[in-house]
């Protein structure tokens, strides 16, 4: 595999700012938006970057997501008009995948965009992130320690431990380490013609990468294994409405799993209506052969309206569960539920900007099986 590599200078995060650099000096692009270290250095902040003297700021690498998806983001500037300027976006490959299912659902604009990926071994999170900077580690040396040594770590988020995207290839450029036998050298990974023109133009070192698909492979494999067990051992939690309404039970009804999902994007939502209001007349008339039951019926309502609508498009990401403010373990109910229905429609979301998702695609032969028993 052909690539480019920065080492001039100690560590990915100072490598990849030299090359953010060079895109801003050389007006290879207008503005950058990636995440940067926040103030008190225990987060990191989304950061539109003009001046390549700001560039310093930027800590791609960090293992965290900070609430949002840099996809929402992406969707929040380009939807309603496409960008004038060219801008680069930073954006890990479960943030990639997002962006994908959102082009297709009309919800971003690509014109102007230069997308750059980064390979992701896992994030903390955003809690845990900010626990390791209190007591002097370093988050990022910390991923980086367990990568190197071949070993998950325990402290990433559920979603991460599963994740079997470390790259994606959709970005017109990758910034890596996956396959790396030199500990600081960044590979710059051209993955598409504009890619190729962009880097073709910049004065990085060329080099052929060895080891990475390999690499690549192995990560793919363990997560896949970890996600078999974490599906089965799931399903025993899960199996019936009685287990699912135990595992929702602490979850007040916040919406914080629908606000921060980068595939949520409607603007009005039924579930956001006064259709589930406190009005004890509704709770009378629809639950009234029931004799007894739990209010507010909303809740469950709308965690399964949230699985149908998101069943085929989920990316993993996982910020659902990270937003969540009484720790419900919705990646138990999610992960398994969107695996599922995306084998039985062979989609994978966020891979191919030319794959329509199961929702856009009215197949007549899918009814039939429906006619013939009804
Ligand atoms: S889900 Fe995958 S791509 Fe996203 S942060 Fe976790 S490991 Fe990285
Ligand atoms: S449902 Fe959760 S894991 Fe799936 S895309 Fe939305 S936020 Fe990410
Ligand atoms: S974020 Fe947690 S508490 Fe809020 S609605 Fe979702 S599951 Fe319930």
């Amino acid at each position: 595999m052909k690539a480019y590599c920065v080492s001039v200078v100690v560590g990915y995060r100072e490598s990849a700012n030299v090359f953010l650099k060079e895109l801003l000096r050389k007006k290879v692009v207008d503005a950058l938006l990636a995440p940067a270290e926040s103030e008190t250095g225990k987060s990191v902040t989304w950061t539109l970057v003009t001046e390549p003297g700001e560039v310093d700021k930027l800590n791609v690498f960090a293992p965290i997501i900070p609430g949002y998806s840099g996809a929402t983001l992406v969707s929040e500037i380009t939807r309603e008009t496409p960008l004038s300027k060219r801008v680069g976006v930073v954006l890990k490959p479960c943030e990639i995948k997002a962006l994908i299912e959102l082009v297709k659902f009309g919800q971003v604009n690509m014109d102007n965009l230069v997308l750059i990926g980064t390979d992701c071994y896992g994030t903390y999170h955003v809690l845990k992130y900010g626990e390791m900077v209190g007591e002097g580690k370093n988050p990022t040396e910390e991923m980086l320690r367990h990568y190197f040594s071949g070993v998950e770590d325990e402290n990433f988020r559920v979603h991460c431990k599963l994740c079997d995207n470390p790259v994606h290839e959709a970005a017109d450029i990758t910034m890596g380490f996956i396959g790396n036998s030199e500990p600081e050298k960044l590979f710059l990974i051209p993955n598409t013609s504009k890619g190729q023109g962009i880097l073709g133009e910049l004065n990085f070192i060329e080099d052929n990468v060895q080891g990475r698909e390999m690499k690549i492979k192995e990560i793919e494999k363990r997560r896949r294994g970890n996600r078999e067990k974490f599906i089965s051992s799931s399903e025993r939690e899960i199996g019936d409405i009685k287990k699912l309404s135990g595992i929702l039970e602490n979850c007040i009804n916040c919406h914080n799993c629908m606000e921060v999902c980068p595939i949520c994007f409607c603007k009005e939502c039924f579930f956001d209506s006064d259709r589930y209001s406190f009005v004890m007349e509704r709770y009378m008339k629809w639950d009234a052969d029931k004799g007894a039951y739990p209010l507010p019926t909303g809740k469950l309502q709308f965690h399964i309206g949230r699985m149908i609508h998101m069943a085929t498009s989920c990316v993993g990401c996982g910020l659902c569960e990270q937003s969540c403010p009484m720790d419900v373990e919705l990646s138990k109910i999610l992960v398994p539920l969107a695996i599922e229905a995306q084998r039985v429609y062979s989609y994978k979301p966020g891979m191919k900007i030319d794959e329509k998702p199961p929702l856009m695609v009215i197949d007549e032969s899918e009814l039939e099986k429906f006619i013939e028993e009804g």
